[in-house]
């Protein structure tokens, strides 16, 4: 029997790209690796959304200073048993948020003004560049959120129905969805600073470690994982009754 035992945070922010982060990428990588996880992927938010990056920069500089957290935590982590990989939290519109994985710099070198791109259009240049989509906590209640407008989860692969942030109804929402749409789940810290309680009680789990995006969204594709749900290892199909 497979055991499921390599820890993955999903969904994680630094200081240096995102306004309303606390701490620094090694400072973030360290808590990982000090909480038992394997990896992380750096989900910091995008132009549209609550960036750090200064958007009067041109577009090459801008993708570099967005890049820029993945590098440091990922040097940081250079000879540790520890994965960085490099992921965006997209804003399209009404509070919304796209988790977004298995793309580089070089994928976003190569497609200026992403952000302002329409979602069908975005989830099609990061599928095509063999990417992961995941809608972030679809249902949070907050006033920053415009909660009469739906999660739009049709070009997406997967739903976040787990936020470690996100009031319980809010997640169980987000599972209903996941069941009736028959997407595939994940599940996310949502961590701003290194000292945060979702360290070790949200993510992803494998059997085996991916080491970089090619492996790491084809696990994610074969649905080969359980979830991490308050400290908790749960099957992807969690809260769906
Ligand atoms: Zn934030
Ligand atoms: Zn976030």
């Amino acid at each position: 029997m497979k055991e499921y035992k390599y820890k993955y945070e999903m969904h994680m922010h630094t200081a240096w790209a995102s306004a309303c982060g606390h701490s620094a990428p090694e400072e973030m990588a360290r808590a990982y690796f000090e909480a038992g996880y394997r990896g992380v992927v750096i989900t910091d938010h995008f132009l549209r959304g609550n960036t750090a990056v200064d958007r009067s920069l041109p577009w090459e500089d801008k993708m570099r200073a967005y890049w820029r957290p993945y590098e440091a935590a990922r040097a940081w982590a250079q000879g540790k048993e520890f994965t960085v990989l490099f992921g965006v939290e997209h804003y399209y519109g009404d509070g919304k948020e796209v988790l977004t994985y298995g793309i580089d710099l070089d994928f976003l070198l190569s497609h200026p003004d992403l952000h302002e791109y329409s979602l069908e259009d975005y989830c099609a240049a990061v599928h095509e560049a063999g990417g992961f989509l995941s809608h972030a906590h679809p249902f949070r209640h907050a006033s920053y959120l415009n909660g009469d407008i739906p999660p739009h989860v049709e070009h997406m692969d997967a739903i976040e129905v787990f936020n470690f942030y996100n009031h319980d109804e809010d997640n169980d929402q987000a599972a209903a969805l996941a069941k009736d749409t028959g997407l595939l789940t994940t599940s996310g810290g949502d961590e701003h600073i290194c000292t945060g309680d979702g360290i070790g009680r949200a993510g992803v789990v494998f059997a085996q470690a991916p080491r970089d995006n090619k492996e790491f969204v084809a696990l994610l594709r074969a649905g080969d994982y359980k979830l991490n749900v308050k400290g908790q290892i749960v099957e992807k199909d969690w809260g769906q009754r």
